[in-house]
């Protein structure tokens, strides 16, 4: 039962560890990017309520992103725990994931950090920008969403710290190491992938 957040600025490698720790943890990874993305593609209402706003690097209004959470956390592939990767990102959604948590009886147990340098991101945006055609990976609003993360959610940060579930990791090299420096610090703190328990124990013996 692992309860865990990834944060980072944009750009810092959330989505692709993400998408690692979810296959070694057994979780799934619940991306608020990905969700709104899949819902402008598909013009689903909420998709063409959001487009504006997530094309130009701006935050959704809690309210509607908040609702989203709460319905996603309710689908049975989120009962045994999950990764919220995006989310939250303002310190209103903090209080509301709380209270969500509390109301359910759950809590969560780290707050994976990735910490990256902004030229080092602003080159690797540039280059997915290319790969994936992303409307938001204009140099503009790459910009724009490093100034808005700074000011929302960094903040976020030293919340989780003094809370003593922040698990900061350097996300500088090749996806491999970051993987290998989330699964060490995880592993530091009795969260172990699944069917690993054993092997974690025997290098320990070793
Ligand atoms: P990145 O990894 O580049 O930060 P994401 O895929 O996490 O991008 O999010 C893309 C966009 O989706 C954000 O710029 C924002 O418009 C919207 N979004 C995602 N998560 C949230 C959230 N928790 N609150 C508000 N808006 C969000």
């Amino acid at each position: 039962m692992t309860r865990m957040l990834i944060v980072g600025p944009p750009g810092a490698g959330k989505g692709t560890q993400a998408g690692r720790i979810t296959s070694a943890y057994g979780i799934p990874d619940i991306s608020t990017g990905d969700i709104f993305r899949e819902n402008i593609k598909n013009q689903t209402p909420l998709g063409v309520q959001v487009k504006a706003i997530v094309d130009a690097g701006d935050y959704v209004p809690d309210t509607l992103t908040n609702e989203l959470v709460k319905n996603r956390l309710e689908q049975q592939d989120a009962q045994a725990g999950f990764l919220l990767d995006g989310y939250p990102r303002t310190l209103d959604q903090v209080r509301y994931l709380d209270e969500l948590l509390e109301s359910k009886g759950q809590k969560l147990e780290a707050v994976i950090q990735l910490v990256a340098d902004q030229d080092e991101i602003v080159s690797r945006l540039t280059k997915r920008a290319k790969e994936q055609g992303r409307a938001d990976d204009s140099e503009d609003a790459i910009r724009h969403r490093q100034q808005v993360y700074l000011r929302e959610t960094s903040p976020l940060i030293d919340v989780y710290r003094d809370r003593g579930l922040l698990v900061e990791v350097d996300g500088l090299g090749d996806m491999d190491e970051v993987a290998g420096r989330i699964k060490a610090a995880l592993s530091e703190r009795g969260i172990n992938p699944v069917g690993a328990r054993h092997a974690v124990s025997d290098e320990s013996v070793a």
